[in-house]
């Protein structure tokens, strides 16, 4: 048995209409990019979506349509993936890192409260591994300090909090289309927003800032997403629910197991929370037999495959160190990068394949 981290899945029907799309001759962003942000923006419930080339390039014109500059602050976990901070970076503002919990692994609102200054122009939390942050808490800043939040939801594709989906509380949401997220285009971005405005502004930024045909008002980028791409997303996008549905019931079966092993802490879902499980992440505590590093040896050995998301807090990856980020302080985000540990989930896997993981987490605590 061989259990891969993750798993590409295509359907017969993105074959087919890539097929159509190459045949058509009509490549680039046209029809099926149209078809796939009315899909996708129906299925959030976003009254806009506009789709560019990957999850980066979307956080990134996000930020732009705000107008977040030079000298401003923008306030993102410390504990992410690296792209969340560089979009800020893009605009030549200051990603300021707060802490995350160490339950949810998502940023804390008490933390963030803390690092909030005069020169905070944007909130960014990340929906981490499926999970949607705590937009309660979140909103709550947002709304006393006239913040607005931009929500990195690229890992949370239809994760959910109080029925309504991520990507739908902020300003703006991301998303991410690369092949190993809960939904795929081969790569790809997509904006939501409810401000027709800013819909029309990320449209621009993404297309060269045209007004119309041929009429430049503003510094823009080519981000577009090809219509290839749209293609297998409007049938991945069909498939989504019932991918994730599979993913929690993968979830629910290792986590009934794990819970039983001593030292190993499966993933906590937050009150309200519809948890997508982009990754399972489990806590390998101080009082496991192994540690977080010797038990991913142990799996590999049997060759099941795991990763760590993410062994870096990103203001300690060397370049952030070389911008002089040297005493930040997220205590929680060090000691995670330490302990958690991703296991496979993705919808491909058998119930037999959940069944052996277990076993051989179990077989590793003696
Ligand atoms: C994947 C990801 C991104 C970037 O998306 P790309 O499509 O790879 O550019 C940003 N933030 C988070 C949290 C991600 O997981």
């Amino acid at each position: 048995m061989k259990i891969n981290i993750a798993k590409v899945m295509i359907g017969e029907e993105e074959k087919k209409s890539v097929l159509g799309v190459l045949e058509s001759g009509m490549l680039a962003q046209g029809a099926w990019v149209k078809r796939f942000e009315g899909e996708f923006a129906s299925f959030n419930g976003s009254s806009y979506a506009a789709a560019c080339c990957n999850g980066t390039a979307a956080l990134d014109i996000a930020l732009k349509a705000i107008g977040i500059k030079e000298g401003d602050e923008v306030i993102v976990p410390d504990f992410t993936f690296i792209a969340s901070a560089n979009a800020i970076r893009f605009q030549g503002a200051k990603p300021v890192f707060a802490d995350v919990r160490p339950d949810t692994f998502n940023i804390d609102p008490k933390d963030l409260e803390k690092k909030l200054t005069k020169k905070t122009k944007a909130i960014m939390p990340v929906h981490l591994y499926g999970q949607a942050a705590d937009m309660k808490g979140l909103q709550k800043i947002s709304e006393g300090a006239g913040i607005p939040i931009i929500e990195d939801a690229c890992q949370a594709h239809g994760a959910s909090w109080n029925g309504k989906k991520v990507g739908g509380f902020g300003t703006m949401g991301a998303f991410s289309f690369y092949p190993t997220k809960n939904m795929t285009t081969g790569e790809g971005g997509l904006v939501t927003t409810e401000n027709a405005g800013l819909d029309a502004k990320i449209r621009m930024l993404r297309d060269q800032g045209q007004k119309e045909k041929y009429v430049h008002t503003e510094l823009g980028y080519n981000l577009r997403m090809t219509d290839i791409a749209a293609s297998i997303g409007v049938g991945q996008l069909e498939r989504l629910e019932a991918n994730n549905k599979k993913r929690r019931e993968n979830a629910a079966v290792l986590t009934a197991g794990i819970k039983k092993i001593k030292g190993l802490t499966p993933p906590f879902v937050a009150e309200g929370n519809e948890h997508v499980y982009h990754q399972y992440v489990i806590r390998v505590e101080d009082d496991f037999a192994l540690g977080r590093d010797e038990l991913m040896k142990k799996l590999a050995e049997k060759s099941i495959g795991s990763a760590v998301h993410y062994p870096i807090p990103v203001h300690r990856q060397p370049y952030y160190q070389g911008l002089g980020y040297k005493d930040v302080k997220c205590p929680v985000s060090a000691d995670l990068a330490g302990r958690v540990l991703s296991l496979p989930v993705h919808p491909g896997l058998a119930r037999e394949e959940l069944d052996y993981i277990v076993a051989a987490l179990k077989e590793a605590s003696p």
